[in-house]
């Protein structure tokens, strides 16, 4: 073995993760230290010996090799979920690139220097009867947060100090006042309590209700499967389907057999009512994790973890690192949702970590969406996940009447409104029966593709059918391979001058309506109306509570949030998702009318969904009327195939920026140089360098170039190459390059 050095870090808690130690790997040691490994090292001036993580090996000593000091010895208590963690960051940074601190800091939140907050539990101080009496107090004086938390407390004698802070929403101040009265009681948490036997309590006490056969049939396929293999399974099935149940079902059993549960949902779907669901059946097992902490607060809530207080993790993609010592599943709902991406260094995908991580711990994985990844359903169809499906929606949800108008008619007519003559007498005759109204836009991605109003033609790059994109500069140029032509002032295909960018955006739909509709109430959720915390819980809150008569937003169909009384969607343009230049955009575009129609769905009333599209012959829009989703995977797989694309081949993008355009461009020739020169060996295709959608951002010009290989092992390859080549040249030192692996 030639790796006789090992990088460790003696506190993983700290800061401290940016400063490695490295240490010898004695012989008799060599071949069982790897990342993760807990050893015992020698530190500081005495030689005191301490704890410490390996976190990675190497060949290459960094001082003179007779400086360094040897590992004295491994840990006793060999693996723990540190361990485990460290293994995970290893992959995370092998499979999507970034330094290992990076993918540290991903799987362990760093520890403040401040103090950390203790948690507490709330009990009820009172009996019953006074209670009673001080519920009817505050009702008296209009104490509602003090309501709340009574209330709270008497469906269930404790809460956490979690669930009253975050969820119910009670300051320290009251708390204080209710403890000086009496009221209530708090207590540190500090005692592990045993999770199984109180779940024995819970689960006699609410059951979930019987499953229906098919839900049964699901429920018994994944157990099975579970038995056999170590297969992700993937649940398609509606909204309402009663996905939530059988996720319920499983967790149950894994509760019960002392092991632990991770629940990842899409932040926008964290809400109240879903969380109160969990609450409901698991009781103070579970806890919730939000993005809106800081990594000390999500150090707190790890704390808690690893003292035992907790058995259940829901939250979005961070809650994944959980450091649940015996995790034994990650249920992943809502599948499909692009916020599984993360945004930061490391991208990594939150449904493919979660499978590592499930394999690393022997933890099973299980997933659930109405409409699947192309991605996970492909991997369904080569039989890498088990596919289990429940056709039938719970109860009798009415299937929406859908329209479908061409807006390109419109124009003809002479309405040159983002409104079609459709959707205003739809919008009209609901206003006026007391029914609500969501009107849905994405403008995301949009705004700089160019197409024809009159016949919906959309200027496309020759070599790669994707839309090219308008520049500032007054070209119009294909992302992927960097094809540039003269800006159009008619349309090539039908002479028409409407040629241009979609510019409306929800604020324009909103002036719009108020035009038309005066005395109708309306609220707009987007990115502007949702900065600051809570805002959107907020307003999807207030439309819930029927205080708006028209909702327009941008992503806004929630799950948890029921609204009963939307019986129209209307969809502003159905093709605006459609041509960002981006190979997953008709995934997106089946997604959102799917979502779309499946809010029109209700129990008792007939909805309606109005979609307005310039392209009403797409295959993606078709399939999403009819509802017809394997329809829809056909034609989307044969196009990816052709095209090379995930999750048929791989992507790996190599983005850079820089603030001189000559230096950027310099940069990407060098590699692109570099890429032919190793390419005759290898098995991949090469694209661009191009610029990116956005060629420049503050000041900051941008180039990507793309990489395609059925392999994905060859593409990591090659992006390690790339990392040693731009680190050893100094010509890239003003250079910010970053990799995007499937994304
Ligand atoms: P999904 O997660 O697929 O959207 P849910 O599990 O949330 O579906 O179920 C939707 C609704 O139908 C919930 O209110 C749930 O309680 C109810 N439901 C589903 N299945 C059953 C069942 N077998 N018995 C009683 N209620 C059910
Ligand atoms: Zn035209
Ligand atoms: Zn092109």
């Amino acid at each position: 073995m030639k790796e006789q050095y090992a990088d460790i870090i003696v506190d993983i808690t700290h800061e401290k993760l940016d400063r490695p130690f490295q240490y010898q790997i004695p012989s008799e040691l060599k071949g069982q230290v790897q990342a993760g490994t807990r050893v015992k090292i020698p530190f500081g001036e005495g030689n005191r010996i301490i704890n410490g993580y390996v976190i990675s090996l190497g060949s290459r000593p960094r001082y003179k090799p007779e400086k360094i000091k040897k590992i004295a010895e491994m840990a006793e208590d060999g693996i723990t979920v540190d361990t485990k963690l460290i293994m995970l960051a290893t992959w995370i940074r092998h499979t999507y690139g970034s330094t290992m601190i990076q993918a540290l800091k991903t799987v362990m939140p760093v520890k403040d220097k401040q103090k950390t907050k203790f948690g507490r539990k709330i009990l009820l101080n009172v009996n019953q009867l006074q209670a009673a009496f001080w519920l009817e107090e505050f009702r008296r004086k209009k104490y509602k947060a003090k309501i709340r938390l009574l209330e709270a407390l008497l469906e269930r004698t404790e809460l956490t100090d979690e669930y009253v802070s975050r969820e119910l929403k009670i300051s320290e101040e009251s708390m204080k006042k209710m403890t000086e009265k009496g009221i209530i009681r708090m207590v540190q948490l500090t005692v592990y309590r045993n999770p199984v036997e109180k779940l024995d309590v819970l689960l006699q006490e609410k059951a979930v209700p019987d499953l229906t056969a098919e839900q049964q049939k699901v429920l018994d396929g994944i157990l099975r499967e579970w038995k056999v293999g170590e297969r992700p399974c993937l649940i398609q099935g509606v909204t309402g389907s009663g996905k939530t149940l059988v996720y319920m079902k499983l967790i149950e059993k894994v509760l019960l057999k002392g092991h632990q549960v991770i629940m990842l949902i899409p932040e926008i779907a964290l809400t109240w009512q879903m969380v109160q669901r969990f609450y409901r059946r698991f009781g103070s097992l579970v806890t919730v994790l939000n993005s809106k902490m800081s990594p000390a607060e999500r150090y707190d809530q790890f704390e808690r973890v690893k003292r035992g207080d907790v058995q259940v993790m829901i939250g979005p993609r961070s809650a994944l690192f959980t450091p649940f010592s015996r995790l034994g599943l990650i249920v992943i709902d809502e599948e499909h949702e692009n916020s599984y991406r993360s945004e930061g260094t490391p991208k990594y995908h939150a449904r493919e970590t979660a499978i590592a991580r499930g394999k690393l711990e022997g933890a099973h994985v299980v997933m659930g969406s109405a409409m699947p990844s192309i991605d996970a359903y492909y991997r369904c169809k080569q039989g890498h996940y088990a596919l289990f499906q429940i056709k039938s929606q719970y109860g009798n949800t009415v299937f929406p009447k859908i329209y479908l108008v061409d807006m390109r008619e419109e124009l003809k007519k002479g309405n040159r409104t983002v409104l079609s003559n459709c959707l205003q007498e739809a919008i009209e005759l609901r206003l006026k029966a007391g029914e609500q109204v969501i009107l849905f836009l994405n403008r995301k991605g949009y705004a700089s593709v160019i197409s024809c109003r009159a016949c919906g033609h959309v200027i496309k790059c020759l070599h790669c059918d994707v839309p090219l994109t308008y520049y500032n500069n007054g070209r119009l140029i294909c992302h992927y391979c960097g094809f540039d032509r003269e800006e159009l002032r008619s349309c090539p295909k039908c002479n028409s001058p409407y040629i241009g960018g979609f510019y409306a955006g929800t604020q324009q739909v909103e002036q719009m309506v108020k035009k038309f509709f005066p005395k109708a109430r309306t609220l707009r959720m987007d990115a502007d109306t949702t900065r600051g915390k809570d805002k959107s819980e907020r307003i999807l809150k207030a439309f819930s509570a029927e205080k708006a008569d028209i909702l327009i937003g941008t992503q806004m169909i929630v799950k948890g949030h029921n609204f009963s009384k939307v019986t129209l969607v209307g969809v502003i343009a159905a093709d605006m998702t459609l041509f960002a230049s981006n190979y997953r955009a008709a995934e997106r575009t089946y997604q959102l009318l799917a979502q779309a129609i499946s809010c029109a769905a209700q129990r008792e009333l007939l909805g309606e969904v109005v979609i307005q599209t310039y392209y009403p012959e797409h295959y993606s829009i078709k399939a999403a009327l009819s509802q017809d989703y394997e329809a829809f995977y056909e034609k989307e797989i044969d196009s990816r195939e052709l095209m090379n694309y995930p999750p048929v081949s791989n992507l790996l993008a190599v983005r850079a920026s820089c603030d001189r355009e000559d230096h950027l461009q310099n940069a990407m020739d060098y590699i692109r140089r570099y890429l032919l020169k190793i390419k005759r060996k290898k098995d991949f295709q090469l694209v661009g360098p191009a610029p990116e959608s956005i060629a420049k951002i503050q000041d900051y010009y941008r180039e990507v170039l793309y990489l395609k290989s059925k392999e994905k092992q060859e593409l990591i390859r090659l992006r390690e190459l790339l990392e040693h080549y731009i680190e050893t040249n100094s010509g890239f030192a003003s250079v910010h390059i970053q990799f995007d692996f499937n994304v």
